[in-house]
């Protein structure tokens, strides 16, 4: 039934060298290193030595997250790292972030993650949506060039977000848009450079629903088009040196959609409020991925829930 991952390489490795220096480790733990293909789909799955199951859930679940990818165009094209922690500790050293509700972190071609057991849901299903919004951030990131490229082009929270949550099939798991419209008022998530900072649940749900109606005008490759456009209109500049003006970027992102969709982004945004058969809200008092503004994030790097 899983032939089609294939597991091409098992091997144990010493733990990272982040250990070393820290009073309460007892000396390094083994891991698991493993890589996995799907397509074009590859990952260096690492996971702790005594939860070697979770390779076999990743590998079972790897057909759904490259299909989910493969639909809108954004499988990371160079290999991914997919690094398990056994726990906060190392999830901390490998990222820098102590934030305690983080689960995951992903960067330009490494995706931390915590496991499992320590999601509030635990679900296969949950498996999937993680891991293909995770790596959904990389394609984004490598699609717009290489590491320096990417970080000078780095998307805004609406699109990075909002595409990611798309791809990964997480709208059950979003405040519908009329309760995102409620809080929001008349801002348009488009134009919102602070929209992550204020309420983060509303804040992915709205970049969610824009970025579905995104999707729906233009077609699942919507996405992918946008990012190109980005890249293609920055080629030949100097923007990969110093970074361009972040106001100046956040525009160019909202005109490169209007480019895809040749609508206005405050059509789009009206048309994602008329949208019917927005699925119900399952857990949107009870998201707690948390965003950081546009402003203080780290580039080319995003954490979630
Ligand atoms: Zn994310």
């Amino acid at each position: 039934v899983f032939a089609s991952a294939l597991q091409i390489a098992i091997g144990a490795i010493a733990a990272p060298a982040f250990s070393v220096g820290c009073a309460t480790t007892r000396g390094p733990a083994p891991q698991r290193l493993v890589t996995l293909r799907e397509g074009p789909l590859e990952l260096r799955v690492e996971v702790p030595a005594l939860r070697a199951k979770l390779v076999d859930e990743v590998t079972r679940a790897l057909p759904a997250i490259a299909a989910r990818l493969g639909r809108h165009d954004l499988v990371p094209r160079a290999r991914v790292l997919l690094r398990f922690h056994s726990g906060v500790d190392g999830f901390v050293q490998a990222t820098g972030q102590h934030a305690s509700h983080l689960r995951a972190w992903a960067g330009y071609d490494t995706v931390d993650l915590l496991p499992p057991d320590t999601w509030r849901v635990q679900t296969r299903s949950a498996l999937v949506e993680r891991v293909t919004h995770e790596l959904c951030h990389t394609a984004i990131y490598q699609r717009l060039g290489d590491e320096r490229r990417a970080r000078a082009l780095v998307p805004p929270f609406f699109f990075d977000e909002g595409t990611c949550s798309v791809t990964a099939l997480q709208g059950a798991r979003r405040m519908p848009v009329d309760g995102a419209v409620a809080h929001l008022g008349d801002v348009n998530p488009f134009r919102d450079r602070g929209l992550a900072a204020a309420n983060p649940a509303v804040a992915y749900a709205a970049s969610h629903h824009a970025m579905a109606e995104v999707a729906r005008i233009a077609g699942p490759l919507a996405f992918a088009h946008v990012i190109d456009r980005v890249r293609d209109a920055a080629d030949g500049s100097r923007e990969d040196v110093h970074g361009p003006d972040r106001n100046a970027l956040h525009d160019r992102w909202r005109g490169a959609i209007e480019g895809v969709t040749g609508a206005d982004v405050d059509a789009i945004w009206a048309r994602a409020i008329r949208s019917v058969g927005a699925p119900p809200d399952v857990s949107a008092g009870d998201l707690r991925e948390n965003p950081q503004s546009s402003s203080t994030r780290r580039i080319a790097v995003v954490n979630d829930e």
